[in-house]
């Protein structure tokens, strides 16, 4: 698996992607039949042979350490199957995601890794540009708190205060563009 090209997996990637995005309603758990025997030894249940009461539906899952278990109405059946099934499928699909991932971070070399390669190529393109525009309002916002800061220290000390916060403003916006070109 690792010795496949980067772009082919990079392909079935996406595929499985789209797979999972087609994926409809789910949940997690079981559908079960169920027949009991209510005790009477003078029901029809007691006979030999007989399967018992029912039968009953019950959609039975484990959340947070607990088995939980629904009786589900008999219209509902058929859609509760469903979606015990879609979700079955999903677990896979996202197992088979896992591993298409494992592979394509050990076939992409370290060179062509770069800052938000985490989503791959697509993802980057996507991103890249959202990132830039997030920077840009953070560095305007930052430059106008700077801004802020600095004339409201000014207004305290008129002459000399004024030149003592001057090169101290003029360096942490220094240090800001330096910041933002190294994130770059
Ligand atoms: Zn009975």
């Amino acid at each position: 698996m690792t010795s496949e090209p980067l772009d082919d997996l990079e392909q079935r990637r996406a595929e499985l992607y789209a797979q999972l995005a087609g994926t409809g309603d789910f949940r997690p758990g079981s559908v079960n039949e169920t027949w009991r025997r209510c005790g009477k030894p003078a029901c029809a249940c007691a006979q030999p042979g007989n399967p018992g009461h029912g039968p009953r539906y019950l959609w039975t899952r484990s959340a947070g350490g607990r088995t939980r278990t629904r009786q589900l109405a008999a219209a509902e059946l058929d859609k509760a199957r469903r979606e015990v099934a879609a979700y079955k499928q999903f677990v896979a699909v996202s197992e088979q995601i896992v591993q298409v991932n494992e592979a394509i971070c050990e076939a992409r070399p370290a060179s062509a890794a770069g800052p938000g390669v985490q989503g791959g190529p697509d993802a980057d393109e996507q991103l890249g540009p959202l990132i830039a525009g997030l920077r840009e309002q953070m560095s305007a916002e930052i430059a106008r708190l700077a801004a802020d800061a600095a004339r409201s220290l000014g207004c305290g000390g008129r002459d000399g205060g004024r030149r003592d916060r001057d090169p101290r403003r003029d360096a942490e916006a220094g240090r800001l563009d330096a910041g933002a070109a190294a994130g770059r």
